[in-house]
């Protein structure tokens, strides 16, 4: 069984490394709908979120900023997640990953590859790295023009 979670940890390792350094949807777009950016002070990440919303579908999302492997990868697995999700989809998904992020327990909704940001629970001071580019998607997503900080 811990050779199962071993392999399971590298897996998720190499798709966070992979996420970190080489992030899709990693752009400006030009004809967003809805915009946020966040930061994180603790860790210096930055995030700049484009979407495109239309009929309340989120048909391309991408993002730009920098910060640490954790919140690029993050980032650019939320891109992927949302883009054909409908807002209150991308929002149900914003309140099931940050539940999953700051829970001990074993998610209940299959999150697909963003399960493999779990191994940052452990980490409390990196879970806001993980979760900046969610509540930047949460303010583009209710227009909320502020800047989000985590702090
Ligand atoms: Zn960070």
């Amino acid at each position: 069984m811990s050779e199962v979670i071993d392999e399971l940890r590298e897996l998720y390792q190499a798709l966070i490394i992979d996420h970190g350094t080489k992030p899709k949807n990693f752009r400006k777009s030009l004809d967003a709908s809805a915009y946020a950016e966040g930061f994180n002070p603790l860790c210096g990440d930055r995030c700049e979120l484009y979407l495109k919303i239309e009929n309340q579908h989120i048909t391309d999302a991408c993002f730009q900023g920098q910060g640490c492997a954790i919140s690029v990868a993050s980032a650019s697995l939320l891109t992927e997640s949302i883009i054909q999700k409908s807002v209150t989809d991308a929002l149900a998904l914003f309140n099931q990953f940050q539940n999953f992020m700051t829970s001990e327990d074993e998610c209940d909704v299959d999150l697909g590859k963003l399960t493999a940001l779990s191994g940052v629970r452990t980490f409390p001071t990196r879970i806001k790295c993980a979760t900046l580019a969610w509540h930047t998607l949460k303010a583009a997503l209710e227009q909320d023009n502020a800047p989000v900080s985590t702090e």
